[in-house]
Order: C-alpha cells, then sequence, then structure tokens
C-alpha cells in the first residue's frame, strides 16, 4: 500500500502516529493508498521549521519572492496534464474539470506574481513641521490552511499563493481524502526556488487542526469547509488570539425570470448543478423560476437535458460528470433524496440506484431533479453537496428574492433575465455574498476577491485578491519627525496637527 507522507521543511517526513487516512480512487471504489495524520509533535516540527524558514524569506526582496512565483506558475503549466490525472484519480471530478481547478488557482498565483507592487504602503510627506507619515504591510509570520475535499488545488493556491507571497510562511492540512496533489503543489514551490520550510504540507484530521488551532507560533488560520466545522475553527482560533477566516458550507440559488432566455438557462443550469456531481461551494441545487409559465417550460427541458448527461469514470472524455467522493457521500447524498419524497416534494427524476458497468463498486449517483419543493423542507435548508436540482417555484421577483435571501447560506446566487434594471435591483438587494446575472457560477477573478455571508463565512475578509493580502499582513504605521534648530517645549497634551 503506498503510503503519503507529509512534507516539512523541504522533504518528505514520515509519520509516526500509526494513523491512517484511506484515499479512494472513487471511480473503482478500491483503496490506492493511504495518508498518514500527524502527531502534535510532527505538528510542531513543521511549525519550527515554517518559523526558521520565515525570517530570511521575509527578508527576501519582493521582487525576487514574485519571481519564484513566476516560475511556480511555469511549472504548473508544465506540469497541468499529470497534477489534474492525480487530482482526479483521488478527488473522481473529471480530468478537464480537473485542469480548471487547477488553472482557478494558478490565476491566484499569477495575481500574486505582482505582489511587489501589491505591497507598497502609502506616504505622506510634511504632515505636520518636519514630520513623515508613512505605513508598510508587513507578514504575519507562520500562518496555516486548512482545505475542503473538492478543490485539492485551487483553494490551497488561495490561501499559500498569497500568505507566502507577503513572505509568510505557510502550514498547508489539506484534506485527508485527496491529499497527493497539495504534496506535488509544495514540492514544484521548492523546484521553482522557493527556501525549504516556507511552504510545508501536514496531513490528518481533527487532531491536526485543534493542533493548528492551538499552536502558538501559528498566526493566522485560513480555513474553507463545511459550516459546522468552519465555526468551530473560527471561534477556537480567534479564542486562541489568531487571525481567522472560515469559509463554510452554500445552498445557492438561480432565479429565473419570465424573460431569460431558456436555452442557454438549462445548459448553465445543467453544467452548475450537476458539474463536478454537485460537489462545488459554488454549484445551483436550487433554481426558482417566476410564474408558472416559466417553471412548466424549464422542467420540462430540464427533464430532456438530464436524460442526455453521461456520468463516468473520471478519465472518460465523455462524461460530463464523475462519481462522488465516498461511498458514505453517496449514501448521505441517497438519504437527501428520500427525506425530499418523505417531505412531499414531487421526485421528477431519480438518481439512486444508477450502476456504471465494469464499475459497479465506484461512487456513482446519477442526477436527480425535484419539482414542488417548499422552503420550509429540510432538504431545501440544508446543503446536501449532491447532483440533486430542486426545483422552488415562486410567484413574483419579490418571493424570489426573499428565498436565497432568507435561506441560512449566503455564498453565491444567480440571476438569469434579459432585463437589467431588474437584475441590477437583485443585485443590490439580494442578501448574498457573490450575485452572477446570467452567469451561474460566479467564483470572482483572482484579482477580485472569494466570500459567502451568513453561515457561508465566519470572519470578515475574503479570499485572494487585496483582501487575501490584507489577511496575510498587518500594517505598521510610522510617524517620522526630523526637527530642526532650538529645542521644542514638552507637550504634555495629545499631540495635534494645527
Ligand atoms: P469538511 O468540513 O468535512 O472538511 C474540511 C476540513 O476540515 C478538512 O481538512 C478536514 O480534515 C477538516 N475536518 C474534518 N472534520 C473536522 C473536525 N471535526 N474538526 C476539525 N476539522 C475537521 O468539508 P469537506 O467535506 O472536505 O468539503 C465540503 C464542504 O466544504 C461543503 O460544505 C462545501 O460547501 C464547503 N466548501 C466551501 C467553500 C467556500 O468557499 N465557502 C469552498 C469549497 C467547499
Amino acid at each position: 500500500m503506498r503510503d503519503i507522507h507529509h512534507f516539512v521543511n523541504g522533504k518528505s517526513l514520515i509519520g509516526t502516529s500509526g494513523r491512517f487516512g484511506d484515499v479512494f480512487n472513487p471511480s473503482t471504489g478500491e483503496i490506492q493508498a493511504r495518508v498518514q495524520f500527524a502527531t502534535d509533535a510532527e505538528m510542531d516540527l513543521a511549525v519550527r521549521a515554517a518559523a526558521k524558514a520565515q525570517i530570511g524569506w521575509a527578508s527576501t526582496n519582493p521582487q525576487r519572492r514574485a519571481r519564484i512565483m513566476f516560475d511556480f506558475k511555469r511549472l504548473l503549466e508544465d506540469h497541468m496534464t499529470e497534477l489534474a490525472e492525480l487530482l482526479s484519480s483521488e478527488h473522481g471530478k473529471v480530468i478537464a474539470d480537473s485542469k480548471g481547478d487547477i488553472q482557478r488557482g494558478l490565476e491566484v498565483i499569477e495575481f500574486a506574481c505582482g505582489i511587489p507592487h501589491l505591497l507598497k504602503g502609502e506616504y505622506t510627506e510634511g504632515a505636520g513641521p518636519g514630520i513623515d507619515v508613512y505605513s508598510m504591510r508587513q507578514p504575519l509570520g507562520v500562518v496555516a490552511g486548512i482545505t475542503p475535499f473538492n478543490f485539492p488545488a485551487m483553494i490551497p493556491m488561495w490561501m499559500f499563493g498569497i500568505a507566502v507571497a507577503t513572505g509568510n510562511s505557510f502550514i498547508l492540512k489539506p484534506s485527508e481524502r485527496d491529499p497527493s496533489v497539495p504534496v506535488r503543489l509544495a514540492q514544484l514551490f521548492m523546484e521553482a526556488g522557493a527556501p525549504a520550510g516556507v511552504l510545508n504540507v501536514v496531513h490528518g484530521d481533527k487532531g491536526a487542526v485543534d493542533a493548528i488551532l492551538h499552536h502558538p507560533l501559528i498566526k493566522a488560520v485560513s480555513f474553507v469547509g463545511s459550516s459546522d466545522i468552519a465555526q468551530y475553527v473560527y471561534s477556537t482560533g480567534t479564542a486562541n488570539g489568531k487571525r481567522v477566516q472560515a469559509m463554510g458550507g452554500a445552498k445557492n440559488h438561480g432565479i429565473i425570470l419570465p424573460d431569460a432566455d431558456l436555452d442557454q438557462v438549462v445548459k448553465d443550469l445543467s453544467g452548475a448543478a450537476f458539474g463536478s456531481a454537485g460537489e462545488r461551494c459554488m454549484a445551483l441545487p436550487v433554481v426558482v423560476p417566476v410564474g408558472k409559465k416559466t417553471a412548466d417550460e424549464l422542467r420540462e427541458r430540464m427533464v430532456s437535458e438530464i436524460q442526455s448527461l453521461q456520468v463516468g469514470v473520471s478519465n472518460d472524455p465523455a462524461a460530463h460528470y464523475g462519481p462522488v467522493v465516498s461511498s458514505a457521500h453517496r449514501d448521505k447524498i441517497a438519504s437527501y433524496i428520500q427525506m425530499g419524497v418523505d417531505e412531499g416534494a414531487e421526485l421528477v427524476v431519480d438518481g439512486r440506484g444508477f450502476s456504471l458497468q465494469g464499475f459497479e463498486k465506484g461512487f456513482f449517483i446519477g442526477p436527480s431533479l425535484f419539482d414542488q419543493v417548499k422552503p420550509t423542507m429540510q432538504s431545501y435548508r440544508e446543503e446536501i453537496f449532491g447532483p440533486v436540482l430542486q426545483i422552488l417555484r415562486a410567484e413574483t421577483f419579490e418571493e424570489a428574492l426573499t428565498y436565497p435571501s432568507d435561506h441560512q447560506y449566503g455564498n453565491g446566487v444567480a440571476i438569469f433575465t434579459r432585463n437589467g434594471r431588474a437584475a441590477r435591483e437583485f443585485a443590490a438587494r439580494v442578501d448574498v455574498g457573490m450575485v452572477g446575472i446570467n452567469v451561474p457560477i460566479p467564483v470572482p477573478v483572482a484579482y477580485h476577491t472569494f466570500g459567502g455571508w451568513k453561515r457561508s463565512a465566519f470572519g470578515d475578509t475574503n479570499q485572494h485578491g487585496i483582501e487575501g493580502v490584507k489577511f496575510y499582513t498587518k500594517i505598521k504605521t510610522i510617524t517620522a519627525r526630523w526637527p530642526e534648530g532650538a529645542v521644542e517645549d514638552s507637550a504634555f497634551v495629545i499631540p495635534t496637527m494645527k
């Protein structure tokens, strides 16, 4: 059995805990490797190596750090196919989608290549007599990232891409379900010229997360995963004096106004609801058609669209989506489908019981469609994270607006319409963090910023963009006086500028 080791201080670290997690190939259902779970002592070793490396790294001029980011970006491009195949083999998403996962992370690295410009401070000459004021952004020290299984390339790069470029060193605790790509990213970063210890990967489960949350040398923690754990990470990390941003779950809605281009909507919904087997925090699992005519027409077209979908192994180029990540997750999705039926929603297409010939042990589930979903249903209020689309009918624009706004999650939302004024009003009023207008998956580009509202995010800074630079740096403001001539009198009152 292949073991996946930690990557600490520039080399493999063989763990000693005797605790492991199984890493499956979701297409075959077989265990292909096991990943080591760190002890507290191993986490401490990694943090101390990172703290040592950070001193020299922070004093490396930003342009030299940026050149390493440029070389890392080139290496990612050179290794795209290898990384995508590795990612698909552990996650289950199809290879084209894995390339998208890597590409979206790579775009954050491109943004980080501009770090010399992004770190420039402010300067005021002559704020008083002989007085100048200036500010600088300094790294925090050792920072950590804890990531989910569903984007094992993009989300680590959201975090460490900005953290290391700004002069921090980084401990990455990736998902134990698909840990190989994060290790390869750290190896490639070193190959690009990063000093040992700047980017470390330490594997584990709750134990490793707790070791991060309680380690006194870790100054900030970025987390992405499910909401209850995000809340736990946020409250524990901040209680221990750390800066924390913790992104949680989602239940994104797509609002369809009667004037929308339904041909395009059906194509967009199909990719956004079923792509990556619905295992995206920016998937669109709820559609809200406005008016009976829109709803009936949409439902009919969605049924025939779903019939054209192909579910296949992750390296089948014809497959629209692959297996889900584990058999437990497949069973959880199936139990939500049953819950919907029991709650009285109409199951129009049932994806349960799907089996792929020759891969009967793979973690596959077919696409499902519900109609007549009501806002009180538990299967609507909770995140399913699978290939299940729920139709929640609305009579009016106002009613449609309330559903995403009143939902416990507020990650993303999309509106489909030809009416610019309605779209503008919707974007302004909806209580959700990221809005798409005729864009089904509105994941912002790397130089903007990613983050939801309500139970989709705890903490107040987003991922990447300028928000990321702010999260991983602290600002220092210097007031300098160079008096000339006679000694000035003592000042016993707070100094003010006259
Ligand atoms: P998860 O919450 O199970 O795991 C996330 C991380 O937390 C992993 O590294 C895991 O090892 C760790 N962890 C697991 N159990 C823990 C515990 N009890 N205590 C402390 N740490 C623990 O999430 P997942 O299943 O890997 O990912 C799917 C979830 O992530 C979905 O809810 C999805 O919506 C969410 N997600 C959110 C965003 C976003 O930006 N808002 C992006 C991607 C995924």
